[in-house]
Formats: C-alpha cells, sequence, structure tokens
C-alpha cells in the first residue's frame, strides 16, 4: 500500500519508518530544504521516554547536559525534585531529526524536500505529521485544536547554579496560563524560555522571565505549542484515509508542551495502521490516552489559581513532602506510573502519621 506523510518532523519520520519496516510505500515531505531547522524545541526529553524510541534512534550521541531533577517555584515557593541519576536529557534536537529522516530514507521511504503540500496528496492513505497549524487537518476539515499557547526563547549565556537541575516558574501574573523556564546547556549557557496561553502575549512573559535573572533584553525566536489534543485525529474522508499525528493531533503534554515522546509513539502507530484510521485512534488514546488526560487536568488546575493561589498549592506541596516523594516516583511523562500503591503509603505518612 502507498502512505503519503506530510511534514518531516519527529513524528512524520517515525511514521515513516514504521510503515517501511512493514514494507509499504511511503513518500514523506518535507516544506523545508532539511529536517530539523529551523528548531522550534529545548530538546529536553525524558530518559524513559527516549529509551521508548530507541528502535528508531540513538539518543545517547545527540546528549547535550544530562538533567537531574527541576526546582518548581510556585511563586516564591520553590519544590525541589532531583533524582541521583539523570532522569532526562538535554539533546541535540536538529540532529534527532535529521537523523529520523535519514533513517526513513534508509528504511526505503522517498523523501521529498522543498515540497510543500497544499492539496496535492500523493496518496489516497495520508498521515498529516505537519505541527501545531496542521495543513493536513485544514484541508480534511478535523476540528481545531482548541488551546495553544505562544512561546519565546533564547539560548543565553548563564550560570546555573546546578547545571544539572531545570528551573520553571509559575506565576499566572508573569507567564499567563503557561509557564517561564531555564534550561541549562552546559555550566556556562542557558536556554531561557516564556509561555503564555493565547490570547496573552508572549512578548510580555518573554520580559518576565529575563527580568526575574536581571537580564537585559535578548532576542527571542518565538513559536506555537498547542496544549489540548484534537477531538477527533483521523477520519475516512471520501477515498481517502487521514490521519493526524504529534503536534498536528495536539499530542502534546498540556502541562510542558513537551511532545516529541508522545508524537514519536503515536506516530510509530500511525506508520502500523494509515489505512484504518479508527484502529489508529482507539490505539492511541488506549496506550496514551490516560496520561495525556492526566496533563491536562493539572494544567487546568494550574491555570485556574492566581499567585496566591500557586504560592498556597507551592506550601501546601511542600508540607506533604511531595518533593520527596516525586524525587522518588516522579514521571516526567507518564503521571499514571506515580499512581501505584507507593502514594496511599505516602498520603498515609505525611497526613496521618502512620508509617
Ligand atoms: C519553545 C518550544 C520548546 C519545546 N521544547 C520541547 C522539549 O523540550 N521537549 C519536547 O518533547 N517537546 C518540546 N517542544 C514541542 C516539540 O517541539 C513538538 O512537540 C515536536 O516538534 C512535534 O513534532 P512533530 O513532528 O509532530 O511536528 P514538527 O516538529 O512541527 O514537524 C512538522 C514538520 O512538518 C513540516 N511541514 C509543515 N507544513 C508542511 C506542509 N504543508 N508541507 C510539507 N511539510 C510541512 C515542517 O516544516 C516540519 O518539519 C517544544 C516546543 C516549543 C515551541
Amino acid at each position: 500500500m502507498k502512505v503519503h506523510i506530510v511534514g518531516a518532523g519527529p513524528s512524520g519520520s517515525i511514521a515513516a519508518i514504521n510503515a517501511a519496516r512493514s514494507n509499504h510505500d511511503v513518500v514523506l515531505s518535507e516544506e523545508h530544504s532539511v529536517s530539523g531547522i529551523p528548531e522550534n524545541c529545548s530538546g529536553l526529553f525524558s530518559k524513559e521516554g527516549l529509551e521508548s524510541l530507541s528502535s528508531y534512534f540513538n539518543y545517547k550521541k545527540q546528549v547535550v547536559n544530562p538533567i537531574h531533577g527541576a526546582n518548581i517555584h510556585f511563586v516564591d515557593q520553590k519544590l525541589s525534585i532531583r533524582r541521583k541519576d539523570p532522569v532526562g536529557y538535554v539533546c541535540n534536537r536538529s540532529a534527532i531529526d535529521q537523523i529520523l529522516v535519514e533513517q526513513a530514507e534508509s528504511e526505503g521511504a522517498k523523501v521529498n524536500y522543498n515540497e510543500k503540500i497544499s492539496g496535492n496528496f500523493h496518496s489516497t492513505n495520508i498521515i498529516g505529521a505537519d505541527g501545531p497549524m496542521s495543513h493536513v487537518a485544514n484541508h480534511f476539515s478535523f476540528e481545531k485544536i482548541q488551546r495553544y499557547a505562544t512561546t519565546m526563547q533564547a539560548t543565553l549565556p548563564y550560570k546555573s547554579e546546578d547545571p544539572h537541575m531545570v528551573e520553571v516558574f509559575l506565576s499566572n501574573k508573569l507567564f499567563p496560563g503557561f509557564f517561564g523556564w531555564i534550561i541549562p546547556q552546559n555550566h556556562d549557557f542557558a536556554e531561557f524560555g516564556a509561555g503564555a496561553l493565547i490570547p496573552n502575549s508572549a512578548i510580555e512573559a518573554w520580559h518576565n522571565i529575563l527580568k526575574l535573572k536581571n537580564l537585559p533584553y535578548a532576542k527571542p525566536r518565538g513559536w506555537l505549542i498547542p496544549i489540548k489534543s484534537r477531538k477527533q485525529t483521523s477520519k475516512r474522508h471520501g477515498n481517502y484515509n487521514v490521519l493526524l499525528v504529534g503536534d498536528s493531533a495536539g499530542q502534546v503534554k498540556s502541562t510542558t508542551g513537551g511532545g516529541l515522546i508522545f508524537g514519536g509513539n503515536c506516530a510509530s502507530i500511525a506508520g502500523k495502521f494509515f489505512h484504518d484510521p479508527l484502529r489508529y485512534d482507539l490505539e492511541w488514546r488506549l496506550r496514551f490516552g490516560p496520561d495525556l488526560f492526566a496533563h491536562s487536568m493539572v494544567h487546568k488546575y494550574l491555570r485556574s489559581q492566581s499567585d496566591s493561589g500557586l504560592k498556597l498549592l507551592g506550601r501546601r506541596l511542600k508540607k506533604l513532602n511531595c518533593d520527596d516523594y516525586l524525587s522518588i516516583y516522579g514521571n516526567m511523562d507518564r503521571p499514571t506510573k506515580m499512581m501505584g500503591p507507593q502514594i496511599i503509603k505516602h498520603v498515609l505518612k505525611n497526613i496521618c502519621g502512620v508509617s
């Protein structure tokens, strides 16, 4: 069977590799002359998530900085979550995109660079992996994504107190509906970023993250992050089987905007079931729906809080020793994995004093 995949980001390339591995005839179109540029990503991925995609690329060669945890600032209340071993890695994201598309090509996919798709599809089986403003989704009249964050980011000279800890700043006054971040690249540089839920301004958020660290204005790059999955991510449309994956489907963690791990895993399902839209939708929702839903509920709660509500939340989480719990059981991608019997033990110990 033939499949046309639109967009050679990580989702498109992983879908292409998996379809090619099942001996399908794969065409992958990319509007740019190379994949992964411009880079709109902080490149921070969980170790477990990277390992879930290890049959597609070897992340170990792309690691820029190991990350052991995060300081989460609930306005002025800091929760430190730190593990002895790395929980994630800052990676060279452009290189990952390029390795993936080369892998797709080497496994038999035909890659058409400089081909912007606007209705000129090469097959009746289509996978839209064309990012947050998906042309494929618009063309086939999928319901719109209901929530986007706008972001600004730049890599700046910065000496982190601990270059293996990420800083996350929650404040709906400074970063309405989203957050500010500092992701160290090494001892001397860090990526600064700030986002706000549309219709709030990412430019103001950007000024705010710089002000927090008394840094002068620096020119940022801006981009969009879908913050909610689409209600429908596949359909039969006349003769066409149409699937959406990755950012185009909104398969993104609402709390952080991270999308490579979920998008990549869903793309692997799309590469297998591109001829069966219903099966694709069922498979990815069964495997990842509960985790994406949990992220979306946490995000909903956080964005509904005033700054004094966030401070109170930070104080309460500290009082319940949630930093200790998350340091041991935390999972960057899959909140459902943190909810085993250990949580009951923790609550009994910290609320009722039963150990
Ligand atoms: C500031 C920022 C920081 C982020 N940091 C992280 C992070 O640390 N960790 C993480 O996991 N995620 C992060 N993300 C999210 C992550 O970058 C996305 O989830 C990921 O790129 C989604 O991959 P994708 O393949 O679905 O889409 P994309 O990477 O957007 O790829 C889409 C591809 O389709 C191509 N395309 C678009 N339209 C057409 C067309 N009509 N014809 C042909 N080609 C087309 C584009 O050129 C592009 O190559 C971040 C996002 C932002 C904005």
